[in-house]
């Protein structure tokens, strides 16, 4: 098994988009569960109302179970809430449960709301620096959520769909991060871009490839991920694709993806 080098110090990144469909969650899922199954230390912080990332790794997640809700509005600490994951040792995941979908009118008149997130993990992250990854699934929308998840990281995954109009409304988005480095969080970045539900036959996937290339092509992930039905099927069975079906494409373009980004953290 390839080595993935670990960081330094912890890697705090959010995987973002306002659409939904991209794949951020199949993405965070398995990007988190390929760094642990290397042996790395990872945390994945699902913060969408949905739960869907909860669900995709079998983590508790009905009404009422301590999830991100409690440690953003009780102050709940991190370590208590996260659960641990039965077949990846070294993956925990903070579920989220539907008492999320208040979440943003319920914050609307907390003190400093967009540094709920920040602070948990501060005081987290300091009673276990050994930690290497911290993963954020956001929920497909810029509120107050998604604003957390940009206070809380320094990185920021953005992925993007092969398909039409794929970098539609991804200069909003660069926007959005723009405003939010310069008002809450200067050492915001958008340091990768993963294509994701590439089909390598068609003009159209490859053509997104290069676009991407030209525009982000530091930031670019040179794994794309393949449309795979295994990774559409492994939700179902509260598994990562890594645990899931290890060999499949999905699996195998993920551990792929992982270990680029690990190679850019790595040391560092
Ligand atoms: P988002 O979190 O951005 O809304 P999801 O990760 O939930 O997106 O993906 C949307 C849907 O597409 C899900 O049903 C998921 O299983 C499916 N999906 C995501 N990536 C792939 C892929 N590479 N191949 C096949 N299906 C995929
Ligand atoms: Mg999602």
């Amino acid at each position: 098994r390839t080595e993935f080098p670990r960081p330094k110090q912890p890697v705090v990144m959010t995987f973002a988009n306002q659409k939904g469909g991209v794949g951020k969650t199949t993405s965070a899922v398995n990007v988190a569960a390929a760094l642990a199954d290397a042996g790395l230390e990872v945390v994945l912080i699902d913060i969408d109302p949905q739960g869907n990332a909860s669900t995709a790794l079998g983590a508790e997640h009905h009404a009422g179970t301590p999830s991100i809700y409690e440690v953003l509005l009780d102050g709940t600490p991190l370590a208590e809430v996260l659960q641990p994951c039965p077949d990846l040792a070294h993956l925990r995941v903070c579920p989220a449960t539907l008492d999320l979908s208040g979440a943003e009118v319920e914050l609307v008149d907390v003190p400093n709301r967009e540094y709920l997130l920040e602070r948990a993990l501060r005081s987290f992250l300091r009673a276990e620096p050994e930690v290497d990854y911290v993963i954020i699934d956001c929920p497909p929308s810029l509120g107050m959520l998604t604003l957390n998840a940009f206070v809380a990281a320094r990185e920021v995954l953005i992925p993007i769909q092969a398909e039409y109009y794929a970098l539609e409304g991804l200069s909003s988005l660069l926007r959005a991060i723009e405003r939010i480095k310069v008002k809450l969080n200067p050492e915001l970045r958008v340091s990768n871009i993963l294509v994701t539900m590439f089909d390598g036959r068609t003009n159209l996937s490859r053509e997104v490839m290069a676009e991407v290339q030209n525009h982000f092509g530091k930031q670019l992930i040179h794994t794309p991920i393949p449309r795979s039905v295994r990774l559409s099927e492994a939700p179902s069975y509260s598994q990562s694709v890594i645990s899931y079906d290890p060999r499949s494409t999905g699996a195998i373009a993920y551990r792929k993806a992982a270990l680029e980004i690990a190679i850019r953290f790595g040391g560092k």
